[in-house]
């Protein structure tokens, strides 16, 4: 069939001490529990599980979703399956450096972009509790 890769579960795992994306029962307890998954609609990590069962390597490499995760492990600790779903992502993300799906200077932007989150996420907590308490000044203790 066009565009499966019935190979692709077994490169992954090959990476993950053989663990294979086999192991997932699709019971979705990680994608209701990703804070990621929770306000961005298209990021869902048992549909990337599923689709790196089914052989869809061009699609889930080629994709932007694959680079959502945040990596806080949270999908990690409550999946009953032991998929361990965070290192899968950090795999399929070397993979798609490594088979030039993204060009290796994305990584210096995603970092960047990771910095410029953190300084976004200091600024809206700074001007929420500003707002709140007026009393309270911005600045260094
Ligand atoms: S590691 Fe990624 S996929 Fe897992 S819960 Fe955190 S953000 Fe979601
Ligand atoms: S929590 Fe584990 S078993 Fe359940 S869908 Fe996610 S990866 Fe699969």
């Amino acid at each position: 069939m066009e565009g499966i890769d019935t190979r692709f579960k077994y490169e992954v795992a090959k990476h993950l001490n053989g663990r294979l994306s086999t192991n997932c029962d699709t019971c979705g307890v990680c994608s209701s529990s990703c804070p990621v998954a929770e306000y961005v609609e298209e990021f869902d990590p048992r549909r990337i599980i599923r689709m790196i069962t089914l052989g869809y390597k061009d699609r889930v490499l080629g994709s932007t979703t694959i680079w959502y995760c945040a990596l806080c492990n949270t999908c990690t600790v409550v999946c009953p399956q032991d998929v361990r779903f965070k290192e899968v992502i950090e795999i399929i993300r070397k993979m798609a450096v490594a088979e030039k799906y993204v060009s290796p200077s994305f990584l210096d932007d995603l970092d960047q972009i990771e910095k410029e989150c953190q300084v976004y996420r200091c600024e809206k907590i700074a001007s929420r509790i500003l707002e709140l308490n007026p009393e309270i000044k911005k600045g260094k203790i």
